[in-house]
């Protein structure tokens, strides 16, 4: 079974997406990760961030694999663990170039299927009910006001010690949201048969029993 959950930043993706995982004893698998996995090292090498053709030859010798299982997998590019380092600001402000890129995209999907195809999946990304699994037993897209998300963003880059102001955090948002909503390549679109949530006033308890609720029926039937 393949649960896929599609969203902005900060609409509460990731949180929920772990949970659910968790409770029903999936493999969690973070899209947005892989996407600043490949980002990271593109920095780190200092391949020409503008060259789709740089970027696909860049993907194709480096191997992107998670390490543990459920919540707790962790991203890693050639065996090195980057979790932490994929969320720097430095990493999230530049990944559109990697993302908006067509042959990475197809890369990048044909592995992300690759990872789905050993068993049940909860699958969180912006194209995942759209292009990556359109046949998901269960697709979700959540959102949320943006002053919402940015205060869920400022709150996650503060506790880990992440020195930005909310009015900073609101800005990139603002530009990450515009650039992933009308790149030519895939962009965050909610799929048809996906159930829209509005997570604003929601907490992630709320929303969680929200979800379980309609997995459940998904199964019953
Ligand atoms: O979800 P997260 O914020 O970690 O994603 C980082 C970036 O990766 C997004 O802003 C988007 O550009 C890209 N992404 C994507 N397709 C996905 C997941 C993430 O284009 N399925």
């Amino acid at each position: 079974m393949i649960i896929a959950i599609d969203g902005p930043a900060g609409s509460g993706k990731s949180s929920i997406a772990k949970k659910i995982a968790k409770r029903l004893g999936f493999t969690y698998l973070d899209t947005g990760a892989m996407y600043r996995a490949l980002t990271w090292k593109a920095m780190q090498t200092g391949v020409n961030l503008e060259s789709e053709d740089a970027l696909c030859k860049l993907m194709d010798k480096t191997s992107i694999t998670f390490q543990g299982s459920g919540e707790n997998a962790r991203i890693s590019v050639d065996g090195v663990d980057v979790a932490q380092e994929i969320r720097s600001p430095a990493v999230t402000n530049k990944v559109h170039h990697i993302s908006g890129a067509a042959g990475v995209r197809r890369r990048m999907v044909t592995l992300q299927q690759k990872f789905a195809s050993e068993g049940n999946v909860v699958a969180e990304g912006r194209d995942m009910g759209t292009v990556v699994f359109p046949g998901a037993e269960k697709k979700f897209f959540l959102d949320a006001d943006i002053e919402e998300r940015a205060k869920r963003r400022f709150g996650e880059l503060q506790a880990s010690g992440k020195k930005v102001s909310y009015e900073g955090v609101v800005e990139d948002m603002e530009i990450r949201d515009r650039r992933d909503s009308t790149r030519s390549n895939s962009p965050l679109t909610m799929s048809p048969d996906a159930i829209y949530i509005d997570t604003t006033k929601l907490t992630i308890e709320g929303l969680f029993n929200r979800i379980v609720r309609e997995i459940k029926a998904a199964l019953e039937n």
